[in-house]
């Protein structure tokens, strides 16, 4: 940190820095590029910033980011019923969405099991999956497929997932997205042609 800065430039340094990917270079060049914008920028930037907090919600049937109860995904009636997508976090959506190979709906689990960091079935949404599933037991969907990242965690993940599944329902078809996603990967790092290629060569489990 430069002392030599005054303080409040010190400070929003400090959280800019804490992003992931900017080191304290790259974060010292944002805050100098806000310094010397407008007053109407950074009050427009400010105030974006405070709306994530006040306006954004999850989805109540897939825990996406969404301005209202329900996401654009789940309220968007032409996305296919019968396929649901797990994946771990939001950001994984969006990297798949980019794709146009898949357009069913997803469900995000906020997490992978993790018995080392003490991440267990009990920390990410796995109930409320099972209860989704429970009740569209005699609805819609017909494939659940597992688009998790391939390191050791969420292989460990699927496999628990695959075992629940199956005990709830043996008429659902479990598929898992792989060939082509390096191994030990997040889904969100890979390029988009490998991602589609992935959904269109996806297994069943
Ligand atoms: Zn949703």
């Amino acid at each position: 940190m430069h002392s030599s800065l005054p303080k409040s430039i010190q400070d929003l340094v400090e959280y800019f820095s804490r992003l992931p990917g900017i080191g304290p270079k790259s974060a010292t060049r944002h805050v100098f590029y806000l310094l010397q914008s407008s007053r109407y920028f950074q009050e427009q930037f400010g105030t974006a910033l405070l709306r994530l907090s006040d306006n954004i919600q999850h989805c109540k049937y897939c825990f996406h980011f969404a301005d209202e109860d329900v996401c654009s995904i789940c309220s968007n009636p032409k996305r296919e019923q019968e396929k649901l997508c797990i994946v771990e976090t939001s950001v994984d959506i969006l990297a798949i969405e980019k794709t146009n190979a898949f357009r069913g709906r997803y469900f995000v689990l906020g997490g992978v099991l993790s018995p080392m960091n003490g991440i267990g079935p009990q920390d990410i949404r796995i109930s409320s999956l099972l209860q989704i599933l429970e009740k569209s037991e005699t609805e819609a969907i017909q494939e659940i497929i597992l688009a998790l990242p391939s390191t050791m965690e969420g292989e460990a993940t699927a496999h628990y997932l695959f075992q629940k599944i199956s005990n709830l329902s043996d008429n659902k078809k479990i598929s898992r997205i792989a060939r082509g996603i390096p191994l030990g990967s997040e889904i969100q790092y890979a390029d988009e042609n490998t991602l589609a290629r992935a959904f269109e060569g996806r297994q069943i489990f």
